[in-house]
C-alpha cells in the first residue's frame, strides 16, 4: 500500500493540469493548487499517507456527510419529507430544480439539501450550540479533539453567499426552513469552514467503511443499514453533476468538497481521504480524482468488481 501510494503520489507531483483552485469564495482563492495528499485507513486500522497528508484544508462539502448522518441520528427519516435521494444532474449551487420541485432540494448533498440538514439538525438551538455539536460529532468519528473551524473560511463565506442565500430564503418561501434563514446560512457556512487533513479524513470516514462501527471503540456510530444507505447516497450524489462520472472512474461511494478534498469509502475495506486544490469544471477536486482512479485499479476496491 506504501508503495502505491508513493508512486501515486510522484505522479501527481508530475502532473501540470491541476485544474483550477475555487475562487467565488475568496479565501480559497488563495490555496496553492501544487499541493497533493492522500491517506487511506485499512478495515484493520493501519493508515497509509503520501504527500501532503497533514496539511489542513476546508473540507467544505464532505461535511454535509457528517451533519447528513446526524440528521438521520436526530429525525431519522422524517428528514425525507423535505429533501429528496436523487441525483441532481444539476450544478451544486443550482436553484433551477428547486422551483421545479416546490422548494424541495434533490438531495441532501447539493447546497439547498445540506441548507435544509442544518435546518433539522438545529432542532430550536442557536447556531453556536449546533456548530458545538457538529464539531464535537467530527472529532469523535475522526477520534482527534483537534478539528476545528478555520473561522477566517467561515467569514469569506458568509460575505459572498448571495446564491446560499437565495436558495434557503427559496426554501423558506415553501415553509421548509423552520429556523432564522440567517442563522441556518451561518451554520452551514461554519460546518463548511471546518479545517482538516487527509489524515483525519479517512479517520472520519471510518464508520462508512466499517458497517457504522467507530474504529477503535466498540460503540457503533450508526446501524449498518444507516451506514449502507449514506454511501449509497455518497455514490450517487457525491459529486454533483459528476457523480456519474466518478462512479464510472472510481466505482466507490465518495463526496468532494470545492476546497479539493474528496473523502471515498471501499465498504469493508478502507477509508481513503485525498486532496489537491484545483477543480475540474463541476468542482470536483481533479488530481484527487485522478489519485483515486489509479488507486482503484491497483486494488481492485471498485464496488463493481475487480
Ligand atoms: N461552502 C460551499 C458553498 O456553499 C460548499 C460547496 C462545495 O463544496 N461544493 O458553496
Amino acid at each position: 500500500m506504501q508503495k502505491i501510494l508513493d508512486d501515486i503520489n510522484e505522479l501527481m507531483a508530475a502532473n501540470t493540469d491541476r485544474g483550477k483552485v475555487a475562487d467565488y469564495i475568496p479565501q480559497l482563492a488563495c490555496v496553492d493548487s501544487n499541493q497533493f495528499g492522500i491517506t487511506v485507513v485499512l478495515a484493520d486500522g493501519q493508515v497509509f499517507s503520501a504527500g501532503s497528508s497533514a496539511q489542513l484544508f476546508s473540507i467544505q462539502s464532505i461535511s454535509k456527510v457528517f451533519t447528513l448522518t446526524m440528521a438521520l441520528g436526530k429525525i431519522g427519516d422524517a428528514l425525507w419529507s423535505n429533501v429528496g435521494r436523487e441525483p441532481s444532474g444539476d450544478a451544486f449551487n443550482s436553484i433551477v430544480q428547486l422551483e421545479h420541485e416546490h422548494g424541495k432540494p434533490r438531495n441532501p448533498f447539493i447546497n439547498a439539501g445540506a441548507i435544509a440538514v442544518v435546518d433539522a439538525i438545529m432542532m430550536g438551538h442557536q447556531p453556536k450550540e449546533t456548530l458545538a455539536e457538529i464539531v464535537q460529532f467530527v472529532r469523535y468519528i475522526a477520534n482527534d479533539s483537534s478539528i476545528s473551524i478555520d473561522d477566517k473560511v467561515a467569514r469569506s463565506e458568509v460575505e459572498t453567499g448571495h446564491r446560499n442565500a437565495s436558495l434557503a430564503h427559496f426554501m423558506a418561501s415553501f415553509g421548509r426552513i423552520k429556523h432564522l434563514v440567517d442563522c441556518v446560512l451561518g451554520t452551514y457556512y461554519h460546518h463548511c469552514s471546518i479545517a482538516m487533513n487527509c489524515e483525519q479524513l479517512a479517520q472520519a470516514g471510518m464508520f462508512l467503511a466499517l458497517d457504522g462501527m467507530h474504529q477503535n471503540s466498540t460503540n457503533r456510530v450508526v446501524s449498518a443499514q444507516r451506514a449502507r444507505r449514506i454511501n449509497s447516497l455518497m455514490l450517487m450524489c457525491g459529486h454533483y453533476d459528476g457523480s456519474g462520472e466518478f462512479a464510472y472512474r472510481v466505482g466507490l461511494p465518495g463526496k468532494s468538497g470545492v476546497g479539493g478534498g474528496i473523502l471515498a469509502i471501499a465498504p469493508g475495506k478502507a477509508s481513503i481521504a485525498v486532496w489537491s486544490p484545483g477543480l475540474d469544471s463541476v468542482g470536483n477536486s481533479k488530481l484527487g480524482t485522478e489519485a483515486l482512479e489509479i488507486l482503484v485499479q491497483q486494488t481492485g476496491w471498485s464496488i463493481f468488481g475487480h
